[in-house]
């Protein structure tokens, strides 16, 4: 392959983009109009698997229900090169929030989850997942267009349960891997993963950190045990109130005990108690989640939440007992895989800015395969704003929503940024598979 090839693949890449905006739209609004929840997205799977199959990949390269309603689809490139073939895995998240949209938009959610586990919940994609979908649709329909030009192959993975499977279901990126592994779609080894997570922030700016850019994650169970009575005789039971006071309470002290230069965060944001005005309930279950840029230093915390608990409900002759559930890896981005990347996102982003950003505290599972595989991932914008020369934020109209965070009922994305995303999946499959978008780092088998 020589340059020219290349940049001509570059310039049809662009040029389809242009040529496909409206229909990415359409798929996006359909997508926005119809959330699921984290693994119950049974239309989203039909959609993406209808889709993929109006772009012309064949049944035989599309295998749906992995890990939950997943899919994963190839595109197989045609062309002959010198070097070994290489396979690039494009990630995007499938799943929607509960939440109730208020984003202003006339394809905005009105749908509700009447069935879902604690629900009914109303459903929004709050997250932009409806987003991230349609630009990948979109880049495998020009990338399957040109895969006679494309010596490599293109991994399409379309992952549900980002936003956390219902307490007790397996599900979101470490499910699905497990349930790849087992299907064999890692033999060979993809040789690059990318993904992409729209936000808060211009449209067309790409934002992304050298190291850590996502926080290690993890749910912490606290379960304290006492023994249930009459409320009018405590000293009959155990009661265990006291003990999830004193463990409320103390639980910040752990700040106090970690270097101050370290980054992590404890949140416990959920009681479930048994007991009632006349009650004293026999136990009480604690959700918390706990956040850090560190692998060890979430270790060490997690030590240190073990103590308090143990110690405070035995203070109070309780049973105190932590549990440790769905730990998801930091996103790592490391140097190498980031410079290689770095001219690709300039190219995309065109006069927009592309710079670096601090760490988030948001967790992504995307970790999983950019952690076996390397890779990176990329933060595009994709509000009404723009960033004045001293990094103040201007809204680039009058009636503009300005920056809603993710997660917010009232998040929105302008479509104009899906062809960014398009771009960046496309030209990023493109110069792994063929040019130099690479790096010494494979991931790490886990
Ligand atoms: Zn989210
Ligand atoms: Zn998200």
């Amino acid at each position: 392959m020589t340059t020219t090839d290349l940049s001509s693949l570059q310039q049809q890449i662009d040029q389809a983009a242009e040529q496909i905006a409206e229909e990415v739209i359409a798929w996006r609004h359909h997508l926005h109009e119809n959330p699921e929840l984290s693994n119950r997205e049974v239309e989203t799977e039909a959609y993406i698997v209808e889709q993929l199959k109006g772009i012309g990949i064949g049944e035989e390269d599309i295998t749906t229900g992995v890990g939950g309603h997943g899919v994963v689809a190839y595109i197989r490139g045609g062309a002959d090169g010198d070097e070994d073939k290489k396979t690039v895995l494009l990630r995007a998240d499938t799943d929607a929030l509960p939440v109730k949209e208020d984003s202003g938009e006339s394809f905005a959610s009105t749908k509700v989850d009447k069935d879902y586990p604690g629900g009914p919940f109303p459903i929004a994609h709050a997250c932009g997942h409806d987003t991230h979908v349609a630009m990948l649709l979109g880049a495998s329909k020009i990338l399957f267009d040109m895969r006679d030009s494309i010596h490599g192959d293109i991994m399409l993975v379309f992952q549900p349960a980002e936003e956390g499977p219902p307490q007790g279901e397996p599900g979101g990126a470490d499910h699905m891997v497990a349930h790849m592994t087992e299907q064999g779609f890692f033999e060979p080894k993809p040789t690059m993963a990318f993904g992409i997570h729209i936000g808060a922030g211009p449209v067309g700016a790409i934002g992304y950190s050298v190291g850590v850019q996502n926080a290690a994650s993890e749910t912490v169970k606290i379960t304290v045990t006492g023994q249930q009575v009459h409320a009018s005789t405590p000293w009959q039971g155990i009661d265990p109130m006291p003990a999830v006071g004193d463990i409320l309470s103390n639980i910040g002290q752990i700040y106090r005990q970690v270097d101050v230069k370290e980054r992590f965060a404890i949140s416990l944001g959920h009681i479930v108690d048994q007991g009632r005005f006349n009650i004293v309930g026999n136990q009480v279950e604690i959700w918390g989640t706990v956040r850090s840029v560190d692998d060890s230093v979430l270790d060490d915390i997690n030590k240190r939440i073990e103590r308090y608990v143990g110690h405070l409900a035995e203070a109070h002759g309780c049973k105190g007992e932590v549990e440790f559930l769905d730990q998801i890896p930091p996103v790592v981005n490391t140097p190498e895989w980031v410079e290689a990347v770095l001219p690709v996102y300039k190219h995309v982003a065109g006069d927009n800015p592309v710079s670096e950003i601090p760490v988030s505290m948001g967790y992504d599972d995307v970790s999983e395969f950019i952690a076996r595989f390397g890779g990176v991932y990329a933060l595009l914008g994709g509000q009404d704003v723009r960033y004045n020369a001293d990094g103040s934020v201007e809204l680039t109209h009058e009636s503009s929503r300005g920056l809603v965070p993710n997660h917010s009922p009232k998040f929105y994305v302008n479509d104009d940024a899906l062809a960014y995303g398009v771009r960046l999946h496309a030209h990023i499959a493109v110069g792994h598979l063929m040019g130099d978008v690479n790096s010494a780092d494979k991931g790490v088998d886990k």
